[in-house]
């Protein structure tokens, strides 16, 4: 399998965009700028994210700083970031969410990125240990105290999402928190002191009261949501019966592959795990398909 998502570009965070620009360069080379505010991006009147041009967010925040992400259609892509979303601006502030499906895979995963940089940078001011302002340092992805030198990096929280399989069925379920009435794979957070693998076999005899045999890893995802690296398994059913917890699953049942719910769209890893296992049972033909 290959990951539907783009490779990461390399991220100099020290290029920070700031030259007047050149009339000369052709467009196809320009750089496009993302407005971000909290946990919003700015779109356009129909709801359509907002690619500004240098010169639109010149207008719009001339004051602000801009934070290099990456490439979508060979042009440089940047993070123009706001303290808080402004009213006085044409268009409309929009969740990521709403987003999903609209634009492509990369634009998607650029969009993350800013509103992680964004987050990480409001939530950074002030030294954790000694409680003084902090600054950004040259050319690393960091903010340093400025009192005790204390070094802050981006942060990510890894997460497992599995699903688990059982010949042509597989389980999902459904998520007190989730937003939408999907039925999808299992799901949680590392702790401390866990191998990945040691996750996978732990949330799910957890949330559901199963064992598991053998998780085969799939593939990962950014997931920006606020600061999630989701990292996908297979998982094929061992032993034991469904059990769920009633606090953060609501109900789980085995599903066959041609018969499935609601699942959560392509553009998620929940939904390329289930579409993967899909295509498997139907590559398996008739015979697969008892
Ligand atoms: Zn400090």
């Amino acid at each position: 399998m290959s990951s539907r998502w783009p490779k990461k570009a390399w991220m100099p965070w020290d290029t920070r965009y700031n030259r007047v620009a050149d009339e000369t360069t052709s467009s196809v080379n320009r750089p496009l700028f993302l407005m971000v505010a909290g946990e919003q991006l700015l779109c356009n009147d129909t709801g359509e994210l907002w690619l500004l041009s240098e010169a639109e967010v010149r207008q719009l925040a001339p004051e602000a700083e801009s934070d290099f992400l990456g490439y979508w259609a060979s042009r440089p892509v940047y993070a123009r970031q706001l303290d808080r979303a402004v009213s006085n601006v044409p268009g409309q502030w929009q969740e990521l969410r709403a987003q999903m499906g609209l634009i492509d895979e990369t634009l998607f995963a650029l969009s993350g990125s800013a509103l992680q940089w964004a987050r990480w940078r409001i939530d950074h001011r002030f030294c954790g240990r000694c409680g003084s302002p902090t600054r950004p340092l040259p050319g690393e992805p960091a903010h340093v105290c400025s009192r005790c030198e204390l070094r802050f990096y981006p942060r990510l929280s890894p997460c497992m999402i599995t699903l688990i399989t059982r010949g042509d069925h597989c389980l999902l379920a459904r998520h007190a928190r989730s937003r939408k009435a999907f039925h999808t794979a299992l799901a949680g957070f590392v702790e401390i002191g866990e191998r990945v693998e040691d996750t996978v076999h732990r949330e799910i005899r957890e949330e559901v009261g199963l064992r598991v045999a053998d998780p085969r890893y799939f593939g990962s995802q950014p997931w920006p949501f606020p600061g999630q690296l989701m990292l996908g398994f297979h998982a094929e059913y061992a032993s034991g019966d469904i059990q769920v917890d009633g606090d953060e699953i609501l109900e789980a049942d085995w599903w066959r592959y041609d018969r499935l719910p609601m699942v959560p769209p392509p553009e998620t890893l929940a939904g390329q795990l289930i579409a993967h296992f899909v295509a498997q049972q139907h590559n398996k033909g008739p015979q697969g398909s008892t």
